[in-house]
């Protein structure tokens, strides 16, 4: 077995481990691989070890590797997303992308998957905690954003993502994923989305996220090993 095919399966065991802790059901968390800076030959033994989901930050690494790997990978797109990359993000039939930020990126996504003759998944990425990352929504522009995709005829809201501040301690993650959690909850309540999908959770946090209702963890070093700088 190779080493990335025992890293999945550690991972795969924390993840068990994990939700049987809090009392959900494996199958209700998908474990994404993080292939970002990864060749397409190390991103192939992760396929072969029979890891199909896979996230990437940026379109052009996409455009790359998906012609060198199996058409039955299902690919994520992660990673901050320009308006002029959309009409690229659309072609690349990403099964989902997560980084949605704003009225005018979510207008231009819709545009050209129309054009394009898809419905695209989206997931609107929320900045919980102010700090951090710089992209993302804030908490209060999440209901105005959900107005608008009410009208994108061409996108599918499935839920939300957020990547909470770096910090060394996991447990430090947890308040901005129960933050999410009830944005979440909220924002189901009162309109029309059922918001299903909660993107959150990485490598040394993934545990502290599924216990706060993730149903989707995206592991890049723990399962592919540190990345090149
Ligand atoms: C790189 C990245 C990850 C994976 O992080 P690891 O700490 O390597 O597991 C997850 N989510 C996003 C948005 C990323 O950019």
């Amino acid at each position: 077995m190779t080493e990335i095919a025992e890293n999945l399966e550690r991972v795969q065991a924390r993840l068990a481990k994990a939700c049987e802790a809090c009392g959900r059901e494996a199958a209700d968390v998908e474990l994404m691989a993080v292939s970002k800076k990864k060749d397409v030959d190390t991103v192939r033994e992760v396929v072969q070890a029979g890891q199909l989901l896979l996230g990437e930050n940026r379109i052009q690494e996409v455009l790359i590797k998906q012609p060198e790997l199996p058409s039955a990978i299902r690919w994520h797109l992660i990673g901050h997303l320009q308006s002029n990359k959309v009409k690229h993000a659309i072609h690349c039939r990403f099964e989902c992308i997560h980084s949605v930020d704003s009225v005018k990126l979510m207008h231009a996504l819709n545009k050209e998957a129309g054009e394009q003759g898809i419905v695209q998944n989206i997931l609107l990425q929320v900045n919980v905690s102010g700090e951090g990352s710089k992209f993302g929504i804030a908490p209060d522009e999440l209901f105005p954003l959900l107005e608008e995709a009410a009208g994108c005829m061409h996108l599918n809201v499935e839920g939300l993502m957020t990547i909470p501040p770096v910090s060394e301690n996991p447990e430090k993650a947890g308040p901005y994923f129960k933050q999410l959690r009830e944005l979440r909850d909220q924002a189901a309540l009162e309109t029309g989305f059922a918001l299903e999908s909660l993107s959150m959770g990485m490598s040394h946090d993934m545990e502290v996220a599924i216990r706060e209702g993730a149903t989707m963890v995206r592991v890049g070093t723990d399962i592919f090993g540190a990345r090149a700088k």
